[in-house]
């Protein structure tokens, strides 16, 4: 059913706006409602397409490894179709001998290995990386620059026939199908509420416009550091339950520990730093799918890997409405998961 559907999506974050374009090149109409001049947890973040490290650097996330692959093997059709630029020189992990065997293990038992990265080599490709410290490659993970990548998706959802409205979307109806992309945003959740079910996970990220680290995500222990624009990104705190964006220093405390412990050089660099809000379900991964409202979807809950996720999201979403297979990870975004007895 439902090619040419009527969608109001509430939402421009990645979600929002790559979901919104899978919808159009489906052939719905759709409108994008988002009151936000900027998506606050797309634009800070820091644009990992990490699928390997996520897998073994966040605890409880092994178990995804596949999906986290299946969505960013969907990535080149979105770049492609979008002009987002992906960075594919790669991710090291980076650390003291001790720390790199857990990483080495946590790979293994994926079945995968690194590539082991000699320290003049390293050096090349880290400049600036503490002495002792050895690295491990992975090509598997990628990345992509968040504002920019906004920017594309909006102009080519614009291109698709897409419209925007500076609007907050209040409570379902008006449209065949609501799509809420709302982030960790609460506010619908009087109308909805699984979403009152999500739980906000507080991110700051430091950005080092003087500092270069080379062409690869590094993955430390306690941070990362990514190339971000002309400069460098750091991050991130996972500070659950908190749901504001203003900086605070005593928690960004640890974070710094380890990044100067990873890139000495960052010392004296002059930063800024941001914070921006995430969603999480019990489970760590989104709800994805019809909810219990007749032509309400939800795409909400990515957590740290929403821009990662963001293609798999929209595939899920467009087959919802236009009736296609949704694929094999649908069932395990389903938002009705937590529900269900077993
Ligand atoms: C510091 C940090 C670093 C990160 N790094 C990475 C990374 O490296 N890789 C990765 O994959 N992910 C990363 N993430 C996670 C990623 O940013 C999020 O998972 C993703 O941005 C979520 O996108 P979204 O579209 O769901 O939400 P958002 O980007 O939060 O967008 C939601 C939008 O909905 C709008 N909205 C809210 N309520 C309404 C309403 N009622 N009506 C209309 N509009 C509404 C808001 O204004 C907002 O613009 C990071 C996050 C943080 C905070």
């Amino acid at each position: 059913m439902s090619r040419g559907a009527e969608v109001i999506v509430a939402g421009a974050g990645a979600l929002g706006l790559s979901l919104a374009l899978a919808l159009a090149d489906a052939g719905c109409r759709v409108t994008v409602c988002d009151p936000a001049d900027e998506p606050q947890a797309s634009a800070v973040a820091a644009g990992m397409l990490a699928p390997v490290f996520e897998a073994v650097l966040d605890p409880g996330s092994a178990g995804d490894l596949d999906l986290w692959l299946a969505a960013r093997n969907l990535w080149p059709a979105l770049a492609a179709r979008t002009g987002i630029e992906i960075d594919r020189s790669g991710a090291a992990a980076v650390g003291s001998p001790a720390w790199l065997a857990t990483v080495r293990s946590g790979l293994t038992l994926l079945g995968l290995r690194g590539a082991e990265l000699p320290r003049n080599l390293l050096d090349d490709l880290a400049p600036g990386l503490a002495p002792g410290f050895q690295g491990l490659l992975v090509r598997e993970d990628w990345r992509l620059q968040p504002r920019p990548a906004l920017a594309a998706l909006r102009r080519a959802a614009t291109a698709a026939g897409v419209g925007f409205r500076a609007e907050r979307v209040k409570a379902p109806g008006g449209s065949d199908f609501l799509v809420v992309a709302t982030g960790a945003d609460p506010g619908l959740a009087g109308a909805l509420p699984l979403l009152g079910a999500l739980t906000p996970i507080k991110g700051q990220i430091l950005r080092f416009a003087d500092l270069r680290c080379g062409p690869l995500s590094l993955r430390g222990e306690g941070a990362y550091a990514v190339p971000a624009g002309e400069g460098l990104a750091v991050g991130a705190t996972m500070e659950p339950g908190l749901a504001d964006t203003t900086v605070d220093p005593s928690a960004l405390a640890p974070l710094w520990k380890a990044a100067e412990r990873m890139l000495p050089g960052i010392a004296n660099a002059a930063f800024v730093a941001s914070a921006g809000v995430r969603a999480t379900t019990a489970d760590g991964l989104p709800r994805v799918g019809f909810s219990a409202t007749p032509g309400v979807i939800l795409a909400v809950g990515a957590r740290r890997n929403g821009w990662l996720l963001a293609p798999l999201v929209a595939r899920i979403v467009t087959a919802c409405i236009t009736g296609r297979d949704p694929g094999s990870y649908a069932q395990r975004l389903d938002p009705a998961r937590f529900e269900r007895t077993p």
